[in-house]
């Protein structure tokens, strides 16, 4: 790259920068340097095929799902998708049965005569199809509601959140429960949005067609403090943006998560890409990859997802945690990046916001409509 001020960098190769950089390169036809820390692009969502020919997803599964014709076209230019619809088992009471808990769950777990009575009520009193955050659902006058309610709490939510935040339901946000609702219907789906799918090569597919371009170059296993005082004309950064200030307000806490891959000498595990464990063991969940592409091996490969704090040097960043305290020191950061006016941020890391691939994708594409 020859003259550095008309060079755009873009801080990270997961599907945040790989978007943003993909746009200016090709949009804009301007040069773009994309710069990752680690030793292959594609951030979280970075897939491979490992010697049994299974696609692993090495920092958990990633399911694309989006409502977003904008972010489904966008994308359906680096790859096709199947049509996997994500589905999500978990044991309640050593039953294995369906997560979120809907209509066909409550006849899982409870004997017929009590279920229909349950049926009845939560159909005088909810809409069909209608989606009820548990913290929501726990608001109920009728004592049968009420009970049904505990229940749900109790052995879908209180230990898998204290599992996977280290606090209770109501001490995280409740943006974050509300994911996955109680729902008033029979869709078994963990996902009800239009378009949903892998993509048929896998996630670092995509992100290696995003920044096939000749207009960029991407450097792995480099860090952003060489680059720093470098003036470039754009900076785009998807790293935490605590640490590009250098944690002068002090550092953003996340959870990190540890996967125990185990191989297994038979065709499936499980019956089901992700069986959840809310009541049992140190784990929150199973994944099982090869469900995702339908890869055929007489072995199988899964994950046991442990969840815990993230610290800095030891684990990866995987989720923001969303609680007031923390949006405040954000929105200091935040405060400091307005004054900024060549450095933007985005991603869950950048904007400290627990967004899903789509809403990644949508933001990274709003970003460059607002810079144009
Ligand atoms: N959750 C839960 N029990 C479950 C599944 C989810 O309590 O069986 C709660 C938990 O707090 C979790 C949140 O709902 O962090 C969101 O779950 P989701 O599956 O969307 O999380 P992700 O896949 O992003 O880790």
């Amino acid at each position: 790259m020859s003259n550095i001020n008309d060079v755009n960098l873009v801080v990270g190769a997961g599907i945040s920068g790989a978007v943003i950089a993909n746009l200016i390169a090709t949009e804009l036809g301007e040069k773009v340097l994309v710069i990752d820390k680690k030793n292959h692009i594609a951030g979280n969502c970075y897939d491979y095929r490992d010697e049994n020919g299974i696609m692993i997803h090495k920092y958990g599964s990633h399911i694309f799902h989006t409502n977003s014709e904008k972010v489904w076209k966008y994308l359906k230019q680096f790859t096709d998708f199947n049509t996997y619809m994500h589905k999500v088992v978990g044991y309640l009471d050593g039953i294995e049965t369906h997560i979120p808990f809907n209509f066909n769950t409550l006849y899982d777990v409870f004997p017929q005569t009590l279920a229909s009575k349950l049926e009845e009520k939560l159909l005088k009193n909810f809409k069909i199809n209608t989606k009820v955050p548990i913290l929501e659902f726990q608001k109920q006058d009728d004592e049968d509601l009420k009970f049904l309610a505990n229940y749900v709490y109790e052995k879908i939510f209180l230990h898998y959140t204290t599992k996977q935040w280290g606090v209770k339901p109501e001490e995280v946000d409740g943006a974050v429960t509300a994911r996955v609702p109680v729902y008033l219907s029979k869709d078994n789906r963990y996902f009800q949005d239009k378009y949903q799918g892998i993509p048929l090569k896998g996630y670092t597919e995509v992100v290696r067609k995003m920044l096939d371009n000749k207009n960029i170059k991407v450097k792995l296993n480099t860090d952003f403090k060489d680059f720093k005082d470098k003036d470039f004309k754009r900076i785009f950064y998807t790293g935490s943006i605590d640490e590009f200030y250098d944690y002068k307000y002090g550092q953003l806490p996340y959870r990190s998560v540890n996967f125990k891959f185990e191989t297994y000498d038979k065709e499936y595990y499980q019956s089901n890409a992700c069986v959840n464990y809310p009541c049992n063991y140190d784990f929150t969940r199973i994944h099982e990859y090869k469900y995702y592409l339908d890869d055929k091996s007489d072995k199988t490969v899964i994950a046991k997802e442990y969840s815990e704090f993230f610290e800095l040097g030891k684990n990866e960043r995987y989720y923001p945690i969303p609680k007031d305290e923390n949006t405040e020191l954000y929105n200091k950061y935040q405060e400091e990046a307005k004054k900024e006016n060549k450095v933007y941020f985005l991603g869950r890391l950048g904007d400290y916001k627990y967004y899903n691939m789509d809403k990644a994708v949508e933001r990274a594409l709003e970003l460059f409509e607002g810079l144009k």
